[in-house]
């Protein structure tokens, strides 16, 4: 039956109270999930509660529609796409609805990410056991509807119920497709009388449930094994009289093909205290293999492997740095978690593993961790596999696809040799690294899934795979499930009756055939609906920038991003604040980036460069570089937005803050004519509301205040004074960025003071000169490009001197070192200014060894600009601020919200706003006064005196305050940045042209205020 979608979304949008979304910009978001599989869904719902969902399904049924669920996205099988109607649990139905530390059980709604129950169970002493390593964004409605597992599936096997999400769930509130809703868990016979006696469809379910286990219980018993990391299929297996005919653990790992989960109650396992991490160094990844089961008769809480490959090959991408250095010698490891009462304990224990396998013979080399900044970088890399792995070489991009089988762990030895064999025989590569404890093998394969013959390769290659799996008693999937692209192999681990008796167990749920349709049973073949496919060719597009890591092509960009979801992380690190404000997959970098993708491929997103979706989904893009430092494969999306708006302007108006803030350098620079005039302007009460609303600043920003003289015409001046020559101190140029300039020229004063202490020659360029940031965030690239090329004709005798430029605003530091060498790549004097610029902190920690800092003991929180953490990152100001002996924090902040200009802007300041308030604003609220709070980046300083009553620090005035005060040093009284308007003053300064010049600017910006505010003006909604 096909459905007619205009009506159906007329009929949805009349009962739902939350979003229902059929435009094609929607359709396009959730077309595909983690997986390799595309297909456009009818549309999409965002339910607001449970009466949401069941009146949307009565709606669906009606219209004859399929329909799926979907939490964070992450699945790598194509579960999560599809022909149907999408319920996105994960924007509203996300809570934690009660913790009960007695009987160790939590409630949840299906959109409630895993990292948030945890942290809820964590006073308890208490944690839920599975931890896919999505953990951060995943959700438990998608853990159940995949029957996730984790590194401590392991803790759970051997210290709770089971290692899979299925032996952690208790019961669940479940609807089906013909409108049932009810509770299902463990049935006794009398429960089960009962509910056959009350009849109605909950007593045919059960009835015929009981029915098909009586049928096949043999088979069940005898064709489904045993496994730890059994997932693939459905899970017969609870229905067992020995496993109490529990209908919860039945449907966990069915992959909405037979029911929605509204709620469920979960099983809580005790959280060791202390933990300890051994890393076993073996000859190959074989031999870690081969010890597995004797390491697992200690009982570790976590047994995971990998290989050198992966570790170099992790290194090589600069995900992570110096990670072989840490590791015992090898090309094969196992890390293995021990748990405890105590750190002894825990160490006890992993002690004794260690004298059982020196007493065996063979023993391989270790390391014990006590470093968890090492032990951290180990986990992160161990972890980042499935998604980091996919670029590493750029013309052979590795994929999911066989990236999950399981085998009995005294069996992965031999699977992983023969399993390597396969790869080779079909040409194929890949790293090799997984759940080993549990026999569960992760990869990623550099299948062609472009060309016919690579199409025909991948397929003959996994069905070889699923026979050898079948042959050692293994699992085609260890945790990820079926989806679409094992669902198809299924018969060959386990036969024609047991696959009758799923389609039965599916039939019974849902007798339409409309829940999930084409997914683990009678599934898609699983060449079909490839994201790529023979039929992939996008155009090929004139681009700004040069993307040299995908050899210069912006359709190979969008494929960057593989789905792994990370940027849906509500915590830790910057990526990505737009979404943590609205929760809208649209305003994620992964919805970004596959907008970005649907829009090459031309349907249904039409519009090209012109598309007015995949311009409203970067309109919140921040342009941190959050993605780019943080994102396991380095998606660039400042650098997308910027070459989308370049060409999206080329056919529209920009806005007026383009060119009020885009054009800042050119303003600021007239502005120094007559500072205190411009003030005038921008400060005043009645005039600045005036000049806000036509400059599209936010009534509820302050436009900052020029400084009554710029950095420039301080040094100049200076210079003149000194007029001194023969000084033979080794020289620098200090970058006099335009916001340090003009705005807060105190703090290039003390980079200067602070240079000049510690033994080198400052100096300025000789002209004005500005690295264009602003211009990117409007798309301005052919301008970027030209003041770019101006400043490497001026500074060129001192880059060709290699004479280092140190910049003190961390994102034009940001521009030299990332943007300069993407648009002029072949222009050897930018690739030296590149590498010969530094931000104060590097550059005086690449001289440490030569300079003394001097000392301040205070303590203070240390905000770091989102460039400088994604670009330069943070080690440098580390060390400097440690070799000053502060006693600070470097807090986990982000970004700050203010984004250059972003949070001045009018439509934008709510998000910006939202977007401080998550880490940033309340560490500065709570930092007592004495305690200094240090932000490099201006805008950082700016959203921190705008939103608080503190002001923030740059390093270099920290490092003056301490040169100046001594160690003890109290803060001297800090500059002010807030322009007290004295009008007679300036009148004296500017005499009457001051008035005329006043009264005729506040006239044309008052009717232009006018102007602007009458046009309509885009809504964004932020929730939290
Ligand atoms: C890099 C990477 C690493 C991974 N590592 C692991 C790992 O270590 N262990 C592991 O188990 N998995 C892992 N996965 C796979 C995946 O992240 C997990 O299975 C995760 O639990 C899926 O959660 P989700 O919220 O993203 O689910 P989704 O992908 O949104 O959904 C998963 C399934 O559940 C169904 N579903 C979602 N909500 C509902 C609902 N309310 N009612 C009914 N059905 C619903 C969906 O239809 C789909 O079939 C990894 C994935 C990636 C990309």
């Amino acid at each position: 039956m096909s459905v007619d979608a205009e009506m159906l979304s007329r009929a949805l949008c009349a009962v739902v109270r939350g979003e229902v979304r059929f435009d094609a910009g929607s359709r396009a978001l959730y077309a595909t999930d983690g997986s390799n599989y595309r297909q456009l869904p009818i549309g999409v719902i965002v339910p607001r509660d449970r009466g949401d969902v069941e009146r949307a399904v009565a709606v669906c049924r009606a219209h004859g529609a399929p329909i799926f669920g979907r939490g964070g996205g992450t699945s790598l099988a194509g579960q999560c796409c599809n022909v149907a109607v999408v319920f996105d649990f994960s924007k509203y139905v996300n809570r934690v609805i009660e913790i009960d530390p007695e009987r160790r059980l939590a409630r949840v709604q299906p959109g409630t990410i895993l990292d948030t129950l945890r942290h809820h169970a964590e006073p308890y002493g208490l944690t839920f056991g599975p931890d896919p390593a999505t953990h951060t964004h995943c959700t438990l409605g998608g853990m159940i509807g995949n029957n996730s597992c984790g590194v401590h599936s392991v803790m759970a096997q051997f210290y709770g119920p089971g290692p899979r999400t299925s032996d952690n769930v208790e019961s669940l509130e479940i609807l089906t497709y013909d409108d049932a809703r009810m509770t299902v868990s463990a049935t006794s016979d009398e429960e089960f009388d009962a509910i056959v006696r009350r009849g109605g469809r909950r007593a045919e379910i059960y009835r015929e449930l009981r029915r098909l286990r009586d049928h096949n219980v043999d088979r069940i018993r005898d064709g489904i094994l045993n496994l730890p990391r059994r997932v693939s299929g459905y899970n017969l297996p609870a229905l067992l009289p020995e496993c109490g005919f529990n209908v919860a653990q039945a449907l966990v790992g069915t992959e909405s093909t037979c029911v929605l989960i509204l709620e469920a109650t979960v099983r809580l396992i005790p959280n060791p205290r202390a933990r300890t991490l051994v890393v076993l160094g073996y000859p190959s990844v074989f031999d870690a293999a081969d010890h597995v089961p004797r390491i697992m008769s200690h009982r570790p809480i976590g047994c995971e492997g990998m290989d050198d490959k992966l570790v170099n090959d992790i290194e090589s991408i600069g995900y992570e740095t110096d990670v072989m250095k840490i590791l015992p010698e090898g090309q094969g490891f196992l890390l293995v978690e021990f748990g405890g009462a105590s750190k002894e304990d825990a160490d006890a224990r992993a002690r004794e593993m260690l004298a059982d396998l020196e007493a065996h013979g063979n023993p391989p080399t270790h390391k014990l961790f006590d470093d968890p900044r090492e032990e951290q970088k180990v986990w992160t890399v161990r972890e980042a596999g499935l998604g980091a792995t996919a670029h590493v070489d750029r013309d052979r991009p590795t994929w999911e696809g066989w990236e999950d089988s399981a085998v009995p762990p005294e069996k992965l030895g031999t699977y992983l040799r023969r399993f390597r064999a396969l790869l080779e025989k079909h040409g194929l590569d890949d790293d090799l690294y997984g759940h080993f404890g549990q026999g569960c093998v992760h990869t990623r394969i550099d299948f062609d899934l472009e060309t016919a013959d690579g199409i025909r390769n991948y397929r003959a290659f996994v069905e070889e795979a699923a026979d050898l799996v079948a042959s050692l008693g293994g699992s085609l999937s260890g945790e990820h499930g079926d989806g679409q692209s094992r669902g198809e192999l299924l018969p060959r681990m386990y036969g024609p009756e047991l696959m009758a008796a799923f389609r039965r167990f599916k039939e019974i749920w849902d007798p339409e055939w409309k829940m999930n349709p084409g997914k683990v049973i009678t599934p898609y073949r699983l060449d079909e609906n490839l994201r790529l496919g023979t039929s992939y060719n996008p155009p090929a597009l004139r681009t700004h920038f040069h993307y040299h890591n995908e050899r210069g092509s912006f359709a190979k960009a969008t494929l960057r991003c593989v789905g792994v979801g990370e940027c849906r992380s509500l915590e830790g690190g910057t990526m990505c604040p737009s979404f943590r404000v609205t929760r809208e997959e649209m305003h994620s970098t992964r919805g970004r980036a596959r907008l970005l993708f649907e829009m090459l491929e031309g349907d249904p997103l039409r519009g090209g460069w012109q598309d007015e979706r995949v311009k409203e989904a970067l309109d919140l893009c921040l342009a941190c570089k959050g993605c780019k430092g943080d994102c396991p494969v380095s998606v660039d999306m400042a650098t997308y937005k910027a070459e989308f708006l370049s060409h999206y302007y080329e056919q529209h108006a920009r806005p007026v803050t383009a060119y009020a803030f885009g054009l800042i350098h050119y303003w600021a620079r007239l502005a120094a004519l007559a500072p205190s005039l411009v003030n005038m302007v921008t400060q005043t009460p009645g005039v600045r509301e005036i000049a806000k609303l036509a400059s599209g600043t936010s009534l509820s920003r302050d436009i900052p205040a020029f400084a009554p003289f710029t950095f420039r015409q301080w040094f100049r001046r200076r210079m003149q004074r000194r007029n001194g020559g023969g000084d033979n101190r080794p020289s620098v140029i200090l970058w006099p960025d335009t916001f340090n300039d003009h705005f807060h020229p105190h703090t290039a004063i003390a980079a200067v003071e602070v240079l000049e202490r510690v033994g080198f020659r400052v100096s300025i360029p000789a002209r004005p000169l500005c690295c264009g940031r602003p211009l990117y965030d409007y798309g301005m690239v052919d301008t970027a490009k030209a003041w770019l090329v101006d400043i490497l004709q001026a500074l060129a005798p001192a880059i060709d001197a290699g004479v280092p430029v140190i910049g003190l605003e961390p994102s034009c530091v940001a521009v030299f070192r990332d943007e300069l060498t993407e648009i002029l790549p072949a222009n050897e004097r930018a690739t030296r200014l590149s590498r010969q610029t530094f931000t104060l902190g590097e550059f005086l920690d690449r001289n440490a060894s030569r300079i003394a800092l001097p000392k301040l003991h205070r303590k203070a929180i240390v905000h770091g600009h989102c460039h400088h953490r994604a670009i330069m990152k943070m080690d440098s100001e580390r060390r400097v601020l440690d070799a000053m002996e502060l006693d600070y924090e470097l807090l986990d902040s982000g970004c700050c919200g203010m984004a250059g200009s972003f949070g001045f802007e009018r439509e934008h300041y709510d998000v910006s706003r939202k977007v401080g308030e998550l880490v940033l604003l309340p560490a500065v609220h709570h930092a007592d006064e004495s305690t200094l709070i240090v932000a490099d980046g201006f805008s950082c300083r700016e959203q921190i005196a705008q939103t608080t009553r503190r002001r923030a620090m740059h390093l270099a005035e920290v490092i003056a305050l301490a040169s100046k005060e001594g160690p003890e040093g109290h803060v001297e009284r800090l500059p002010e940045l807030r322009w007290v308007p004295d009008y007679a003053a300036a009148a004296r300064q500017q005499g009457r042209t001051f008035f005329v010049a006043t009264a005729l600017t506040g006239l044309a910006l008052g009717a232009y205020a006018l102007y602007t505010v009458r046009r309509p003006q885009g809504r964004v909604e932020a929730t939290k």
